[in-house]
């Protein structure tokens, strides 16, 4: 395996739209099945089973209406609902609005896409696409998680946005997402199955079971498109924001998960006693939301693992409790992390500027490139992702996505050169703290 290998651009677009192209007639089809299942439905039978049939029909879309349910409840706050004066991090209400407004422009997205922040602690973004937007209005939005607010200069957040709205307008396997679609027939069979064979583990099974082969399906016909669509939603990233500050976007990402991971493995070692979860929460309380450098979140989550011992010596009865409730996989999780921390050397690459400048301008990625490509085995960041078979996971690792944008970068100028300019993002990078 080529660890620095990243994908032909023509080839993992002609693969989407391949698939988009043969999946089209499914649109036809599974109304199709809906009313065939509508028909075979035996309607006498059911008026005794109506809260059955409720019951298996919120069975067959269990995951899809779990999901939706904790989305109605997330705490976020709309960035059009801040109040005008508000600031987070280094921006302001009319900031974020701007930003977001002037990535939609660059990548030709007419309709303005909801967005909001989130209180979670970790450098993240999401787009959430459930379909049921009439109904619901917050399955459908990006969310921004509070800390890129506070570590990301103004053209590297335009490329998270740029990202997200690549997985919301863009890059997707269509059918897969035609949430209504799915969620209708899945009912619609959960019904006609608790109307012949009743309130039974057939019927129930027959409903989830039914559920579950759907459900298989559609993941397979995603599944070889999720880590490609990375790739297209960077793009997407770079062509609101241009390629460099993408890039440094990645870099800084990288950095944090770093740092993070250092800090939680540090911490796990130094709490033998107390179970893992304890610990996780008690990191997630002591970093704060406006990143600092991390010997500072080394001090704060030190400082919040010996208060937590203190307490623990004046709770002697909760100590031993916890540890007696501790998960038989705690030993494991400690150890696993661990392991999960790669051995091999870094690359030579000028972390330093990065943190100093709060960026890296073209000459020095293209440096950190050209190590990359020289040295095959050196690490980008001491990070799992980096290192492991990347078939484990959903997203490609960092040095990837900064190699993939930087060998394209020449198309992806070309893609969005005649669009609005970019000035309206800002300088480059803000002051470091
Ligand atoms: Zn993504």
């Amino acid at each position: 395996m080529d660890i620095r290998a990243t994908p032909e651009r023509a080839n993992i677009r002609g693969a989407l739209s391949a698939k988009n192209k043969l999946l089209q007639p499914l649109f036809v089809v599974w109304p199709l099945l809906t009313v065939v299942a509508v028909t075979a439905t035996n309607w006498a039978a059911l008026a005794s089973l109506l809260p059955f049939a409720a019951i298996a029909v919120l069975i067959s879309g269990w995951p899809l209406y779990v999901a939706a349910f904790q989305a109605s409840f997330r705490k976020v706050r709309w960035l059009d609902e801040l109040s005008p004066d508000r600031r987070i991090g280094d921006y302001s209400r009319t900031d974020l609005l701007t930003l977001v407004q002037g990535v939609h422009q660059r990548l030709g997205v007419a309709t303005e896409t909801p967005t909001a922040i989130t209180p979670d602690k970790d450098l993240n973004a999401s787009a959430m696409i459930l379909g049921l937007a009439g109904f619901f209005p917050k399955l459908n939005a990006i969310y921004v998680h509070r800390p890129m607010l506070h570590v990301l200069a103004p053209g590297e957040l335009a490329s998270v946005v740029g990202h997200e709205l690549g997985h919301y307008h863009r890059y997707k396997v269509d059918f897969c997402r035609a949430t209504p679609l799915h969620l209708m027939l899945l009912g619609v069979v959960a019904v006609l199955a608790v109307s012949h064979l009743g309130p039974s583990v057939f019927g129930f099974g027959a409903a989830a079971g039914f559920a579950w082969i759907h459900n298989a399906f559609l993941g397979a016909m995603a599944a070889p498109h999720h880590r490609p669509i990375e790739y297209l939603c960077d793009e997407a990233g770079a062509e609101a924001a241009g390629v460099v500050p993408a890039i440094n976007c990645e870099l800084k990402m990288g950095l944090q998960a770093e740092a993070e991971l250092q800090l939680q493995h540090d911490l796990l070692k130094a709490g033998k006693d107390i179970p893992v979860a304890r610990l996780l929460a008690l990191y997630q309380e002591a970093i704060p939301f406006a990143r600092v450098d991390a010997d500072e979140m080394k001090r704060r989550v030190d400082a919040a693992l010996k208060q937590e011992k203190a307490a623990r010596r004046g709770l002697s009865l909760r100590g031993f409790f916890d540890h007696l409730r501790e998960g038989e996989g705690d030993g494991e999780v400690r150890e696993q992390l661990g392991d999960l921390l790669p051995k091999g050397a870094l690359l030579e690459w000028d972390r330093e500027a990065l943190k100093r400048n709060g960026h890296l301008d073209a000459d020095q990625i293209s440096a950190l490139v050209s190590a990359m490509e020289r040295d095959p085995n050196g690490l980008l960041f001491r990070l799992p992702t980096e290192v492991l078979d990347p078939r484990y996971f959903t997203h490609p690792p960092h040095s990837r996505r900064v190699l993939y944008l930087w060998r394209n970068r020449a198309a992806i100028a070309a893609t969005s050169a005649d669009r609005p300019d970019l000035a309206r993002f800002g300088p480059p990078a803000p002051q470091p703290r």
